[in-house]
């Protein structure tokens, strides 16, 4: 592991320990609480999506705002140390998820990416209405969309 110092080291683990019981948990019972079936970290396709509905052709990305750059996101923030380290290493993450979604609707995959920020919240109406963006997506007919949506941001 690079070396880093300990504010972003806890940072870190902090992200893997959240894998478990996190925002994609809570997004994934939520659509399975609205009767969505589907399989999750399916490592045979491109960025191996979270959740993936294959009646719907629907792949979802939950993605965490910092290490994933959500534009305008009071969470994506810029390390105050090694800066050019940190650019380097979200410029590549953010350029691998650009080629993964390319990759994916090629495949003829629906793209669906939701911030963690639309799924942190502990306001259940909030959370609701992010469920609710979820299922429409779901529904529709869009090829590529995201919540929160830039719009919104
Ligand atoms: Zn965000």
């Amino acid at each position: 592991m690079d070396t880093v110092d300990k504010a972003t080291r806890s940072k870190i683990m902090s992200k893997v320990g959240q894998k478990a019981t996190g925002p994609e948990t809570k997004l994934r019972k939520a659509l399975f609480a609205r009767g969505f079936r589907y399989r999750l970290n399916v490592k045979k396709l491109p960025g191996s999506p979270d959740i993936v509905l294959p009646k719907y052709k629907a792949a979802i990305f939950v993605h965490g705002c910092f290490w994933h750059r959500h534009e305008g996101c009071k969470y994506a923030t810029m390390p105050k140390s090694r800066v050019e380290f940190w650019t380097e290493k979200f410029e590549a993450n953010v350029e691998r998820d650009r080629r993964n979604v390319e990759k994916l609707l090629e495949m003829g995959w629906r793209v669906l990416v939701v911030w963690e920020c639309a799924l942190k919240t502990k306001d259940v109406s909030e959370l609701e209405a992010t469920v609710d963006e979820a299922e429409r997506w779901i529904l529709s007919d869009e090829e590529y969309g995201e919540i929160p949506s830039k719009k919104r941001n």
